[in-house]
């Protein structure tokens, strides 16, 4: 048995107590390799969604941060542009990767080109099909489209990006046998189940990269909240990275960072290995937010008799209340059609959809009308 297949099965059988050390003093880098892929990437990279401060970007890269994923649709298109910018004489460098939503080939190597163009390069290293939840949703044009762009040198890598649907997806594209790199959400909140099937896209090769592991945010908690204190001086949020950091399946990171001391406090997380005082904090946060944070499970789809496309809305209310991305949260909502926006579940009682992770949805949709109407 290999030492890395050892170093695994021991993570996934043991109880989470045990797989915890003492924190290291010194900040310090620490990489890995991406599957098959062979990039070398820094164990916690950068999300670029929501960053607006360039020199955020910029001073990544001056730490040693090697990896930076975006994607074509962030802030309305504008979000390639602010990082090709950043990125541009740092390039060879650096792990760069994008993502298409386009459904048709010719769509999503339309958004490649564009993509190219923004981000100021010749090729991105992953190229993924973005946010699917569903294994028939892995077509044979988007493979196609990542076949061409791989013989044209457009990419050098195929990935696949998911947030709820990990369950299809992984195994999918493990089946796939084109796709070299997951992104998957992963966090304190999920279950044993996603552990078994990283491992299973380990064996097979696949480099994967954790998202949302910060479980939607939600650090924002006010001055006389139970909770302020604990938050405040103790830092959930780094706890939460180091919790995904720990599993030895995970490659790397991309925590949305949009200032310079989260920067910090991430950069800081490759050398201090999670603590007893994490997985405490990460206890109280699972608490804090099970009435708020949606897994995108996809479970409530179509069950709204009215039509609401609940986990939509769910992900524009966690923008707001759990990002602090108030702007964008609205403007993604107000796309909806107007009709959509009309429904008001305070006239519909009692609500016909369940939560399997608790949330409730007429309360979290009567949240949405009231923040952006
Ligand atoms: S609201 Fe609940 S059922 Fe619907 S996607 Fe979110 S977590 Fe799943
Ligand atoms: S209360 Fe529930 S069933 Fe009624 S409109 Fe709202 S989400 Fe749909």
């Amino acid at each position: 048995m290999s030492e890395s297949t050892a170093s695994r099965r021991t993570f996934l059988a043991a109880p989470l107590a045990l797989q915890t050390v003492s924190a290291a003093s010194t900040p310090s880098i620490t990489k890995k390799v991406l599957g098959r892929t062979n990039l070398k990437v820094t164990h916690v990279g950068f999300g670029t969604m929501i960053t607006s401060d360039a020199s955020v970007i910029e001073r990544a890269v001056d730490l040693g941060i090697t990896y930076f994923d975006t994607a074509r649709t962030y802030q309305s298109g504008n979000c390639e542009r602010m990082v090709g910018a950043a990125l541009k004489s740092h390039r060879k460098n650096l792990v760069l990767s994008t993502k298409s939503g386009k459904e048709d080939k010719d769509g999503a190597l339309q958004d490649l080109e564009t993509s190219l163009k923004e981000l100021q390069t010749d090729f991105v290293d992953i190229w993924y099909i973005h946010a699917k939840s569903k294994a028939g949703q892995l077509t044979e044009g988007r493979l196609e489209a990542q076949r061409i762009a791989k013989q044209r040198g457009m990419i050098r890598f195929s990935g696949v990006s998911t947030h709820g649907g990990f369950p299809e997806i992984i195994p999918a594209a493990i089946k796939s046998g084109a796709i070299d790199v997951i992104l998957t959400s992963y966090n304190f909140t999920m279950g044993a189940s996603i552990d078994l099937l990283l491992e299973d896209a380990k064996k097979a090769g696949l480099g994967i990269v954790a998202m949302k592991v910060m479980a939607g945010g939600f650090r924002r908690v006010k001055p006389g909240d139970p909770h302020y204190n604990t938050f405040k001086k103790e830092g959930v949020f780094p706890a939460a990275l180091r919790w995904a950091l720990r599993n030895p399946n995970i490659d790397t990171t991309v925590p949305s960072i949009t200032d310079h001391d989260q920067l910090d406090e991430n950069f800081r997380c490759m050398s201090a290995p999670f603590s007893p005082n994490d997985a405490s904090l990460l206890a109280v946060q699972r608490d804090y937010i099970r009435p708020l944070y949606c897994h995108a499970c996809g479970n409530c789809l179509g069950v709204c008799p009215k039509g609401l496309p609940i986990p939509d809305i769910m992900r524009h209310v966690m923008y707001a209340d759990g990002y602090g991305q108030f702007a964008m949260a609205r403007e993604q909502y107000m796309e909806l059609p107007e009709e959509v926006r009309s429904i008001d579940c305070h006239d519909c009682k009692p609500c016909a959809v369940r939560c399997p992770n608790h949330l409730s949805v007429a309360a979290r949709m009567n949240r949405a009308r009231e923040l952006f109407i």
